[in-house]
């Protein structure tokens, strides 16, 4: 073992690092558990984590806050957790107005510092209170902001890398941002951040063809959709009658004439999107992002599901859906409402969509998702022929792709 490195290697804390927020349990049975937690705690650990698994051939998974539900940073060959918590450190260069981040900084530590600098995050993810730089870099994932400044990666002007090759300083991040850690870890990133200006949120009881209008009438900062069913599982709207039709809300600078108790109070509880209150024990959910030409249709068939869902509008006219349908777990029948996701995806597909993000769960998916799959694949094998940077994730192996294709058929 290396020296020096803060690590853990007790049976509770190899089990709990061996999680992330999903961990669908028909599936998790096939992980492995971690070998041992390793919390670098600068560039020069991490460099030397890395020396140490290309000598003993071991696995190495990457870990912020394991906020994603995609299994990214679940060691599903066991191995090292490489865990970034204690590399949290950030700075600000307020001239240039870039923040310069170490992979464990946690977005909503970021934004307060910059408020008060009277700058402001251009994007972030709704789970800011505890997710982190490396992890949404290493998803590349849409968020707040995203209607008006698109993914993350969008919003980076150069990431620093460590891999089995060494350090790679660089603005191209086609080779890194959304490969979950299979290429190498952020060790640090330069990111795009924006004047501070006080936002306003109005809500509008519109159709969706409507909110679609409304949408991408102006330049706005943000625009989210919640469906009737959502609203309704959600418990929102302060205990007002459910509104007949669903609900836009806008997020910019501008005065617009919407209902803005409402929209302040949904946008005030964007980072709770799975505090779903009356559903009853649990919720299954499903991403997809698909063309706004076609969300009206996509709705309907997840609608006929049961499931409540929440439209975050993006940048050319892209939209993530997040869909939650309720399951009973005392329920046993409720374990073929783990299909929803499969299910919702498919739908997603006819109508030229695609799952959001690949990780674990989905690399089976990761020859559509990836434009240049066959690229990102040769450079894969050239940096890590032994295939230990977070194997499984991205590029398919072992047996969960095939298990998932034939879960996909099956729902
Ligand atoms: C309530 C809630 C709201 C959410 N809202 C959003 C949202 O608005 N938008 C969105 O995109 N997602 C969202 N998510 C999903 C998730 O929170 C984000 O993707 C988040 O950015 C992941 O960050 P994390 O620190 O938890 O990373 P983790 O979950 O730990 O890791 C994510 C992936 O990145 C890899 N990784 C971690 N660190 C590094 C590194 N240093 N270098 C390279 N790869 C690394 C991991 O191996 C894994 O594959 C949400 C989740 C929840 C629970």
């Amino acid at each position: 073992m290396i020296d020096h490195i803060p690590q853990r290697s007790d049976l509770t804390q190899r089990y709990l690092y061996s999680h992330d927020i999903a961990s669908p349990p028909i599936i998790s049975k096939f992980f492995k558990l971690a070998d041992v937690v390793m919390q670098p705690e600068n560039e020069d650990d991490v460099l030397r984590i890395l020396l140490y698994a290309k000598e003993k051939k071991i696995p190495l998974i990457a870990r912020g806050s394991a906020t994603s539900g995609y299994g990214g940073a679940v060691p599903y060959k066991g191995g090292i957790v490489v865990d970034f918590s204690r590399m949290d450190h950030f700075e600000v260069d307020e001239e240039r107005k870039i923040l310069i981040a170490e992979p464990g900084a946690v977005w909503w530590d970021i934004e307060r510092k910059l408020n008060k600098l009277g700058l402001s995050l251009r994007v972030y993810p709704t789970s800011a209170p505890s997710s982190t730089v490396g992890g949404w870099i290493g998803q590349n994932g849409y968020g707040v902001g995203s209607l008006a400044f698109g993914s993350i990666a969008e919003n980076v002007e150069k990431i620093r890398v460590a891999n089995f090759e060494g350090i790679v300083e660089t603005r191209d991040l086609r080779f890194y941002a959304g490969l979950h850690g299979t290429t190498g870890f952020v060790v640090k990133a330069w990111i795009k951040v924006k004047d501070y200006e006080d936002l306003n949120a109005y809500a509008f009881h519109v159709d969706v063809e409507e909110a679609i209008k409304i949408a991408y009438a102006r330049k706005h900062y943000s625009a989210l959709y919640l469906t009737r069913r959502y609203l309704e599982m959600k418990n929102m709207v302060s205990g007002n009658e459910i509104p007949e039709k669903d609900t836009l809300v806008i997020v910019t600078a501008e005065k617009l004439d919407g209902d803005e108790e409402l929209g302040e109070e949904i946008w005030n509880d964007r980072f709770y999107p799975l505090r779903i209150r009356r559903a009853g024990p649990g919720v299954v959910a499903a991403e997809v992002l698909i063309d706004a030409e076609k969300l009206k249709a996509y709705l309907n068939s997840v609608e006929g599901f049961g499931a409540g869902t929440e439209v975050w509008f993006l940048k050319n006219s892209l939209c993530s859906v997040l869909s939650f349908m309720p399951v009973d777990e005392r329920d046993g029948r409720s374990v073929f409402k783990y299909t929803f996701s499969l299910k919702a995806l498919k739908e997603a597909k006819k109508l030229g969509g695609r799952v959001y993000s690949t990780g674990l769960y989905f690399s089976k998916e990761s020859k559509s998702f990836y434009e240049n799959f066959d690229e990102l694949l040769r450079f894969k094998k050239s940096i890590d022929p032994e295939n230990l940077l977070n194997p499984g994730k991205v590029f398919p192996s072992g047996s969960l792709p095939i298990i998932m294709g034939f879960l996909e058929v099956l729902s």
